[in-house]
């Protein structure tokens, strides 16, 4: 089982871009790893860095516990390339697993057995006489990783490999890729800017932003529960969350007329004393009925759309002069009629509360799932 390390990483370009910030990443053996962030983040820059394309301005990388900052990319046991599908056209699916081999000048009989076994982990048995031009593309990527694979590479790189497909397209490939990596159990760490892609297909997700920061690393569901910061909270999740802005005072969270009392919530209520903070909910954990601990907000209820199961209304809430704008993801057969007014309840494990200046949480080992 492979094992990557990547300890205070930091990568300047000659021309001064610090595009990754003091990476720390632990990648165990089997593990699917997403890189997600918007376009010009550092998410490549990071995958060069592990194949060895680039070169680690400061920090350290083991691989298996081995320094490898300055191992050549031929050493690491690293594939990389698979939007291309990078497969000879003129060679039939069992020649194009076996052409590295061949050129390594290794035994046809060992080559024949590799290839054999290869095609089996990936489903690709029955193709081995096609040409790439016969296969689908789901085979096509299972076959650009067999050639990988039977090199018996440690980790495979995918740096945005379905950018280019539509919708449709993108939803298959991506069972098809979560499949090879079921069946191949290689550590792959792949970059997509779509957080829902990323969470469809990661053990664990490394959220970045712009100017090479990590924000967050951890399971789909961490980050969705327990998100560390603003800016996690803001990216994850179906709907995008509620904040609103206000201020701690005696221990309670007020904005527009509204208090929330903090007890069991905030970290330090004491702390958190007469700092700006910003408090949170998620669309979809409010509450039209319901007998849990929650807080209780009177709101009026501006439009709605009907999304199938459930409503997204938009609401407002707070004292007249100062009222906020609120999404509320309920059942469609409880969604209030627009321009009435209603309350809805927010769970206690279900509020967040951010210092406003730092945008970290301020809240405590508060149990959500
Ligand atoms: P992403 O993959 O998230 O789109 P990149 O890793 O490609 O981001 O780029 C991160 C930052 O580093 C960007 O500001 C980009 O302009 C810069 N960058 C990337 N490659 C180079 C390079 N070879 N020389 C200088 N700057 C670069």
């Amino acid at each position: 089982m492979a094992h990557l390390l990547l300890k205070n990483v930091n990568k300047i370009y000659p021309n001064g871009c610090h595009a990754v910030h003091d990476l720390n990443l632990e990648i165990n053996g089997g593990e699917f790893i997403c890189i997600v962030g918007e376009s010009g983040c550092g998410k490549s820059t990071v995958l060069r860095l592990i194949a060895g394309q680039e070169d680690i301005t400061s920090g350290e990388f083991y691989i298996n516990g081995k320094l490898s900052n300055r191992m050549s990319p031929r050493d690491r046991g690293i594939a990389t390339g698979f939007q291309s599908y990078a497969l000879y056209p003129h060679l039939t699916v069992y020649e194009n697993l076996a052409f590295g081999l061949n050129l390594e000048g290794i035994d046809e009989d060992v080559i024949e057995k590799k290839v054999h076994e290869t095609a089996k982990v990936l489903g690709l048995t029955d193709c081995l006489e096609k040409f790439p031009r016969s296969l689908s593309d789901g085979q096509c990527l299972r076959a650009a990783v067999g050639r990988a694979l039977i090199r018996n590479v440690k980790v495979i790189l995918m740096d945005e490999p379905l950018s280019n497909l539509d919708s449709i397209k993108r939803a298959a490939a991506r069972s098809e890729i979560k499949s090879i990596h079921r069946s191949s159990g290689v550590i792959t760490i792949y970059t997509t800017d779509d957080i829902a892609e990323a969470a469809a297909l990661a053990d664990r997700i490394v959220v970045m932003k712009s100017g090479g920061y990590v924000k967050q690393t951890g399971a789909p569901s961490e980050l969705y529960y327990y998100p560390k910061n603003l800016f996690v909270a803001a990216a994850t999740g179906e709907f995008s969350m509620n904040f609103i802005q206000g201020a701690v005072e005696g221990g309670k969270f007020k904005a527009c007329g509204l208090e929330f009392q903090l007890e069991n919530i905030v970290k330090n209520s004491v702390g958190a004393e007469g700092k700006k903070a910003v408090l949170a909910f998620r669309p979809e954990a409010v509450k039209l009925k319901t007998e849990e601990e929650c807080f209780a907000v009177k709101c009026k209820a501006e439009f709605s759309e009907l999304l199938g199961d459930v409503t997204k209304v938009h609401a407002t809430a707070g004292a007249d002069v100062e009222k906020f704008k609120i999404i509320l993801i309920v059942d469609s057969r409880e969604a209030p009629q627009d321009g009435s007014e209603f309350t809805f309840k927010i769970p206690r494990k279900a509020v967040y509360l951010f210092d406003a200046e730092t945008e970290e949480a301020m809240e405590s080992e508060v149990v959500r799932q």
